[in-house]
């Protein structure tokens, strides 16, 4: 297993990164290390498996090519969804008995970032509430459909169906015919939660090593880890490299690297606020060429969607936002927009999320799609249990077949730019 070694990269210029509490400055991997386990990447799959395991009392290294939270992780909406994705393909493959499972894993991950953020004190505007709009009919018959099952499992927090005159008066828009309240949700600062929890990692004896890429990983009884100048011998080892990794060939093929985009627009006046998000709910469409906003703390409208791009250049996915932006809030045409940015997430091509195993004592999990800030926290714990030697639901989910297409991580530009035409033609019928 070996990549071409890696520049490492500062932050992205998110909204994020200009807002963030710490701004890290973990040495680089250097000399021969030793620990129980090594996880190679610092988002939220990395830093979860590694606080799980710091919690447990093993000594965890982690080793991240550029700075913590500086993928997926550290760029996203913000929004933390329930759910885990692929739950159909799932369900056909584990047969009896997914219902139950599910309706337990659904919501773990939320209540594992719920419990850390007051354990730690970390501070990452962890906000509840959340709407799940709706377009068109079959959008409404799936929030119905939501609705029951929330219902049927006791789920603890308020759920309610929002008529178009409700959705209207709770975001200011009549681009919607419906939508679902769900309190349960939420959403939040991803990269300060993302170092919050590496801190707290690190405060239970983990050790961060930044801008570190791994070029090699030598399995074997006691697998190594190998950067440029250094590496991590260990019992066990954790990819958490999910779509900006390339370590492992063999894993490629199963997941799309897919692109999404963000614009925060400068701070909203109270009226605005008052008219557009009065209540401070994420909100998300149904599309797969999905739209998904909220208000961040100092309260722009971050603003969120996919378009068919490839690139990192500010002012063209400005460009394509706002005008996506001011199609839901017309009123906003002429606001300043202060960032513009994308990030890069892992689609499994049956949606499931991908746990694995390389070697006997090489495991990892990728490919959350759209779930990544809930699910990367249940697949820190499973990951977690897995080390540790507790295998069942690491093993349920290693069980599903991936679906892989031959070529498909050399070819995922044509394919990607394909596959966002096809569902942005199902999302219009
Ligand atoms: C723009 C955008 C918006 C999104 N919005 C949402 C949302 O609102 N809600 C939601 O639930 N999900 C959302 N997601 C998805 C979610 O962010 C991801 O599913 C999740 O963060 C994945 O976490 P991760 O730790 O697996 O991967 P990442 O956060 O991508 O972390 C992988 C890390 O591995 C490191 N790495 C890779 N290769 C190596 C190597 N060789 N050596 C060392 N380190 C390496 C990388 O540098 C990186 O830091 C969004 C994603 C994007 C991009």
């Amino acid at each position: 297993m070996t990549r071409d070694t890696a520049k490492p990269r500062a932050h992205t210029a998110s909204y994020y990164a200009a807002t963030v509490n710490t701004v890290t400055d973990y040495p680089a991997l250097s000399g021969s290390q030793t620990a129980d386990v090594c996880v190679v990447g610092a988002g939220f799959t990395g830093i979860s498996t590694a606080l799980h395991l710091a919690e447990r009392g093993y000594d965890v290294k982690v080793v991240e090519a550029n700075r913590v939270g500086w993928g997926a992780s550290g760029r996203n909406g913000g929004q933390m969804i329930g759910g885990i994705a692929g739950e159909s393909a799932v369900a056909r493959h584990w047969g009896k008995g997914v219902e139950a499972l599910f309706a337990e894993l659904r919501w773990e991950g939320h209540d594992i970032i719920r419990e850390r953020v007051k354990r730690y004190g970390i501070d990452c505007d962890l906000k509840h509430g959340y709407l799940d709009v709706a377009i068109k009919d079959r959008h409404l018959r799936d929030i119905e459909a939501d609705y029951e099952r929330l219902t049927r499992a006791d789920f603890p927090y308020e759920v309610r169906i929002l008529s178009r005159d409700e959705t209207q008066e709770a975001i200011g828009t009549d681009a919607y015919i419906g939508a679902l309240l769900n309190m349960g949700n939420g959403h939040l600062h991803p990269l300060n939660l993302c170092i919050g929890e590496a801190q707290a990692a690190v405060s239970l004896g983990a050790t961060m090593y930044e801008q570190s890429p791994v070029i090699r990983i030598d399995k074997g009884r006691r697998p190594k880890v190998v950067t440029r100048d250094g590496s991590v011998t260990a019992d066990a080892v954790v990819l958490a490299g999910n779509a900006y990794h390339a370590l492992a060939t063999e894993i490629q093929g199963v997941m799309f690297p897919v692109h999404s985009f963000i614009i925060g627009t400068e701070p909203l006046d109270e009226a605005t606020v008052a008219v557009i998000n009065p209540h401070d709910l994420a909100v998300c469409d149904p599309n797969f060429v999905l739209e998904y906003y909220r208000l961040s703390a100092d309260k722009r409208l971050l603003f969120g969607g996919r378009i068919n791009y490839f690139g990192d250049d500010p002012a063209y996915i400005e460009k394509r936002l706002k005008a996506k932006m001011a199609r839901i809030y017309p009123q906003l045409r002429d606001t300043r927009v202060d960032y513009a940015w994308g990030g890069t997430i892992g689609v499994p091509l049956n949606r499931v999320p991908r746990f694995g195993r390389l070697d006997d004592s090489v495991f990892y999990c990728q490919g959350y799609s759209g779930h990544g800030v809930n699910v990367t926290h249940l697949a820190g714990r499973i990951l977690a249990d897995a080390v540790a030697g507790t295998l069942e639901q690491f093993d349920l989910f290693a069980s599903v077949p991936p679906v892989r297409v031959p070529g498909a991580h050399a070819l995922r530009k044509p394919l990607v730019a394909l596959g966002v035409l096809y569902y942005q033609i199902r999302d219009r019928l």
